[in-house]
């Protein structure tokens, strides 16, 4: 046997046979992500079940010259994770086992094809949390949110995924087995390999296990739901939260109001908590140690913030249910947009302070572009990141409105520049952003990527065509 044959057959008796699949059936649903945005080819899905097995298949592939794309849960954003072809898809999601909690170093050690909510109800279980939190956290596992530095709703209190993981196990493209695995918080020998590796989307080495940071869960929680009239306000708010309860405060996101008519005439069971319309919302969250510690200062808080002028309405949410409902109006925003037509989308962040500037120059640069495109922009404002999405004129072309997505992207990211901002600010570049990150970020950044690149993978076999 020899060729393609041999090849494959070589994996099998690594992985075995039942988990090198070739039949177009099988492998189609790694080879299109969930939105149909990107489809690709690839010769085979290969599922090994641990470590060894990653590292026997890389060396397999290093040797044949067969570029490999690592895959995780298939939710990422910007297409790194859809083979061009016509490598192999490596899929992580036997690697699924939690190979440790220690509550005491509050710590949680795990395989990296574990789905973000088993890590969470990892933690949980030893009454300890794992605050990571994304919309698409039944799906997408740690490997992936690693390799993508995935941000979500808590990144206020508890920081990008970055910051959440003190190790890594990586497989390097030659085969070679990387552990720097430490569930320590204090480790200064030499470079910080672990930070090489979380966000590289898998050109640099597959992440196989990591070790991850565990918190004390919150003894009391309360969640509001607010109107008021202006970004600007909001951002006053915002800043007056932190005044009022520091690190207390988890998630400040913000929604304009034709996100919240999209949510109300789309998904299902969503209902405005406020009694009028008001421009924009914010939906605030506040966690603390102190057992049934918040609702009197976050009322009183809210009732301050209205006498001032900075709201003109809020909802506290009075149980478990209702601070569902409210986040449903939050976390059903890019889905409904799609029932409203095509929407071109620019993940960005600028300076806290910019956020509204931003808002403005950029709705009004789109509206120059295209007078009656609906600006849908909300996301995580205590980040300084905003989701800028900007969804079709009704009743035009879909087709018409996305073939400018380019145009419009250029439009929105010279007004980011304008406020030094991101123009990827946490879903990553994949395939989505390449040719930008290659004509906007600083030209000696950009060469010690590619020196980096090339060190770790000469032979170009790592997610080619992602990133770089
Ligand atoms: C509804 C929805 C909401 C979302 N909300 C957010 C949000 O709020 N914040 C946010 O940051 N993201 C969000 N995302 C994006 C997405 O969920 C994240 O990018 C997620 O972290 C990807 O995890 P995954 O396992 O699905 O990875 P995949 O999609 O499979 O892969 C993503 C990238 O990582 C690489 N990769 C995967 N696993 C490994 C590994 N073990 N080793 C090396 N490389 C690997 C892939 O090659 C690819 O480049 C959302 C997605 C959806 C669908």
């Amino acid at each position: 046997m020899s060729g393609i044959a041999g090849f494959l057959d070589k994996l099998a008796r690594i992985v075995g046979s039942a988990h090198v699949l070739t039949d177009p059936d099988q492998l189609e649903g790694a080879l299109v992500e969930p939105r149909g945005l990107y489809r690709g080819s690839a010769r085979a899905l290969v599922r090994p079940a641990d470590t060894a097995q990653v590292s026997a298949v890389v060396a397999a592939c290093a040797e044949a010259r067969t570029p490999i794309t690592p895959q995780g849960g298939n939710t990422g954003l910007v297409g790194g994770q859809i083979p061009i072809g016509p490598e192999i898809v490596l899929s992580l999601k036997r690697l699924n086992r939690v190979r440790e909690v220690d509550p005491l170093a509050d710590s949680l050690i795990v395989e990296a094809g574990v789905t973000l909510a088993e890590a969470q109800a990892a933690a949980d279980a030893a009454d300890r949390l794992f605050p990571l939190s994304l919309p698409s956290e039944g799906t997408c596992t740690i490997g992936g949110n690693l390799s993508t530095n995935a941000g979500g709703v808590a990144v206020l209190a508890y920081g990008n995924a970055r910051e959440l993981a003190t190790g890594v196990e990586v497989v390097l493209p030659d085969g070679r087995v990387v552990d720097v695995l430490s569930k320590l918080r204090k480790d200064n020998t030499g470079y910080d390999l672990k930070d090489l590796f979380i966000g590289a989307e898998g050109t640099l080495g597959i992440i196989t296990a990591a070790a991850l940071k565990l918190f004390a869960k919150p003894k009391s929680r309360e969640t509001a739901f607010v109107g008021l009239a202006s970004p600007e306000r909001a951002l006053a708010l915002f800043r007056s939260a932190r005044e009022t309860f520091g690190g207390g405060v988890v998630s400040f996101e913000l929604l304009p109001r034709i996100a919240l008519d999209f949510v109300l005439r789309h998904a299902r069971g969503a209902r405005d908590p406020l009694a009028g319309p008001h421009p924009w919302y914010v939906l605030v969250e506040f966690t603390s140690q102190v057992a049934a510690g918040l609702a009197e200062p976050m009322t009183e808080w809210l009732a301050g913030a209205a006498e001032r002028g900075l709201i003109d309405d809020a909802a506290i949410a009075a149980s478990g249910e209702q601070r569902a409902a409210f986040w449903l109006l939050r976390e059903s925003i890019s889905e409904v947009q799609g029932v409203e037509g095509g929407s071109i989308k620019h993940d960005v962040s600028v300076p806290l302070g910019a956020v509204p500037d931003f808002l403005t120059e950029a709705s009004a640069a789109v509206a120059r572009r295209t007078p009656s495109a609906r600006v849908v922009a909300f996301g995580h404002m205590g980040d300084g990141n905003i989701h800028f999405n900007v969804s079709q004129p009704i009743g035009a072309d879909k087709q018409t409105f996305l073939a400018d997505w380019e145009g419009m992207n250029e439009v929105v990211h010279d007004v980011v520049a304008k406020y030094q901002g991101s123009f990827s600010a946490e879903h990553g570049i994949g395939r989505l952003k390449r040719e930008l990150l290659l004509r906007k970020k600083n030209p000696a950044a950009l060469d010690v990527m590619r020196a980096i690149k090339a060190t770790l993978d000469p032979l170009g076999i790592m997610n080619p065509g992602k990133v770089l």
